[in-house]
């Protein structure tokens, strides 16, 4: 090795789910939403003029700051903005797990949420889920250098109670807790205003509380890169002081108006997790008649198991058939696969083809 590469930042990265280049798959790998963004977002995106592309844009992001707080109920001094909840998690890390102890987060969970930790050395300890794959509270109240889990969390789709999750943010006044809530959207109960478990109806009462959320999901904008972050004002002055020493110009101007024009079409979104939640409920049926084995998903995926098949296999077979889920080659969770829920149709391809591979083998 030249003595060079002893200096080097090595990190083992992340590794997306697969974006396919090829046209007719039924894509249900990456919790992307079925249906397209509000007919708003595009009007928004043809309307921008060439001096918006010609000028650097507003390294604050004011008019999707004010347009997330307005729809939250919160003060744009608690909102902070980023290019995909990754981003707002990777800042985040950077700025809040700074103290070399180590933080904590659960052993089944995001799997971005390591390599950050490695990338900016942080020292970190995971915590096993129970049985029912859900993560156990007490584990979060010895000493530690910060707490981040998903809500629901993933890849499992298990929702944890917000009167659980107010004890553990409660028991760290110490740290700061994040909680990862791209999929909150889904969860069921949410007509509209905030979703009942969500951590945002805590942010007014403990200023460690940060909650991360995203357009990509719930708001069928994962191409625009839109991310944000709610908590105390003092949180998301400590991230923007992070961000700005390190681009000041993450959001680019086409996303900014993207996201303002999602924030303002309310109804659509409504209706569109409506029939997510709905798809979920009827797939979640018809795989437990094939006989899968799953805990209740509040997310916009399954994350399931059989009995009689290997899931590596399954996940090959789908794979040929045209239907591309999502398989983790983990311990523990190397014999299920996560599906995203997606359209009727494509739901309904995917439960015939699993119907005729489980009379075969
Ligand atoms: N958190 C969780 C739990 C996720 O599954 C994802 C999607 N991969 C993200 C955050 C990041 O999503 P995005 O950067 O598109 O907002």
């Amino acid at each position: 090795m030249p003595s060079w590469e002893n200096n080097v930042r090595k990190v083992t990265p992340y590794t997306p789910g697969e974006q396919p280049k090829i046209r007719n798959i039924i894509k249900l790998n990456t919790n992307e939403n079925p249906y397209p963004p509000s007919p708003l977002v595009k009007q928004a995106i043809e309307g921008i003029g060439d001096d918006l592309l010609r000028r650097y844009p507003d390294p604050a992001s004011s008019m999707l700051v004010d347009a997330i707080a307005g729809r939250y109920g919160v003060e744009p001094e608690q909102v902070f903005v980023g290019v995909g909840s990754d981003d707002v998690l990777a800042m985040s890390f950077l700025t809040f797990f700074a103290s070399g102890r180590e933080i904590l987060f659960p052993e089944i969970t995001y799997s971005f949420y390591d390599v950050w930790a490695d990338l900016f050395r942080i020292p970190y300890e995971t915590k096993k889920l129970d049985a029912e794959f859900r993560i156990v509270n007490r584990d979060y109240y010895g000493e530690n250098g910060g707490i981040v889990f998903p809500n629901p969390n993933a890849p499992t789709g298990v929702l944890k109670r917000l009167d659980e999750i107010e004890e553990i943010i409660a028991r760290n006044r110490d740290v700061v807790v994040i909680i990862d809530e791209a999929y909150i959207d889904f969860s069921d109960g949410h007509d509209g205003g905030i979703p009942p478990q969500s951590a945002l109806h805590l942010v007014d009462r403990y200023d460690n509380l940060l909650v991360v959320q995203t357009f990509s999901k719930s708001r069928s904008l994962a191409g625009m890169r839109i991310g944000y972050a709610i908590g105390s004002a003092k949180l998301i002055r400590y991230l923007n002081d992070a961000k700005y020493s390190f681009n000041s110009y993450t959001m680019n101007q086409t996303s900014i108006a993207a996201g303002v024009a999602a924030i303002e079409d309310q109804a659509y979104y409504a209706e569109c997790l409506q029939k997510v939640r709905d798809t979920r409920k009827r797939t979640q049926s018809a795989l437990a008649a094939l006989g899968f084995c799953f805990h209740p998903s509040q997310a916009n995926f399954l994350f399931v198991t059989h009995p009689d098949v290997k899931a590596k296999d399954l996940f090959s077979a789908l794979r040929q058939a045209g239907i591309i889920v999502r398989y983790f080659d983990k311990p523990g969770i190397d014999n299920y696969l996560r599906i995203t829920i997606g359209t009727d149709e494509e739901m309904d391809a995917l439960l015939a083809f699993l119907g005729d591979y489980l009379k075969k083998h």
